[in-house]
């Protein structure tokens, strides 16, 4: 379907959605549910108006896509919308494996990129912006982006998992995203790590190349070390800054680290 008439029927809300109240009971409801059973649910309820975000890095954003495309081949479920931030300080590899593993599945991918090239923004503001003000390079080629990205939609599917960090450890299911005014839906919220890494077997799944080379959280090349066995994931992200998020992802009014 072309991309005129999706937005023009996106933009029609003509059924009456869930409320942030709604969202909270079928979070209960949902809590005991498979990914796959949630992911149906939100089909159901929000259909092309839903939309999921892989960031081509970790493992989760992969088992999504992975059931999403086998939901919609085997169910025929609406056309659905997948969609990456392409920051332009991605590494290669990343770029690469993108494009390697999207040929697996028949879903679209929507590659959203800031309004300014990395060569605007540097002759802006210099080139070391993710050095000295790196909450103002992510909100200009991540945060803002992502709010683009998920205008006109309903529903975001996320790979955030409550173990993840000490702050997700109450991430519901479901649950309205006052932010960026969508049901935000995490249907991998109860799974560990080796559950995730299980489905990745099972499925062979290819995953990103740097994470069998020690970068264990993968963002921008710029702001993105690999870390040592006994290291925290994500100490290898703005290691040395202090900043420990992108500000995608917010809890109880605060950001908190992304790594879907
Ligand atoms: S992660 Fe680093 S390079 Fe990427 S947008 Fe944020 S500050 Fe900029």
């Amino acid at each position: 379907m072309p991309e005129a008439m999706r937005s023009e029927q996106r933009l029609n809300r003509s059924h009456t959605l869930p409320s942030s109240k709604e969202l909270a009971w079928e979070a209960k409801r949902l809590e005991s549910a498979q990914p796959e059973e949630i992911l149906k649910w939100g089909l159901a309820v929000y259909g092309e108006r839903l939309t999921l975000s892989v960031s081509f890095g970790g493992a989760e954003g992969m088992v999504l896509l992975d059931m999403l495309d086998r939901i919609i081949s085997d169910a025929g479920a609406p056309d659905i919308r997948v969609f990456t931030l392409d920051t332009g300080f991605l590494f290669e590899e990343t770029v690469r494996y993108r494009e390697e593993v999207m040929q697996r599945y028949d879903l679209q991918l929507e590659v959203i990129r800031p309004w300014l090239t990395v060569a605007e923004q540097v002759a802006l503001y210099g080139d070391q912006l993710y050095s000295c003000k790196p909450n103002i390079c992510c909100q200009i080629r991540k945060v803002e982006p992502q709010e683009r990205a998920l205008r006109g939609y309903d529903a975001w599917v996320t790979g955030i998992r409550r173990d993840q960090t000490p702050q997700r450890t109450d991430t519901p299911v479901v649950r309205w995203e006052e932010r960026f005014g969508v049901a935000k839906i995490a249907p991998l919220a109860a799974w560990d790590t080796a559950r995730v890494e299980e489905y990745v077997r099972e499925r062979d799944i290819p995953l990103n190349p740097l994470l069998s080379k020690g970068y264990r959280s993968i963002g921008c090349e710029p702001c993105t070390r690999p870390v040592a066995p006994e290291e925290d994931p994500r100490a290898g992200r703005w290691s040395g800054t202090g900043k420990t998020e992108c500000g995608l992802h917010w809890v109880g009014g605060q950001p908190v680290r992304a790594v879907s």
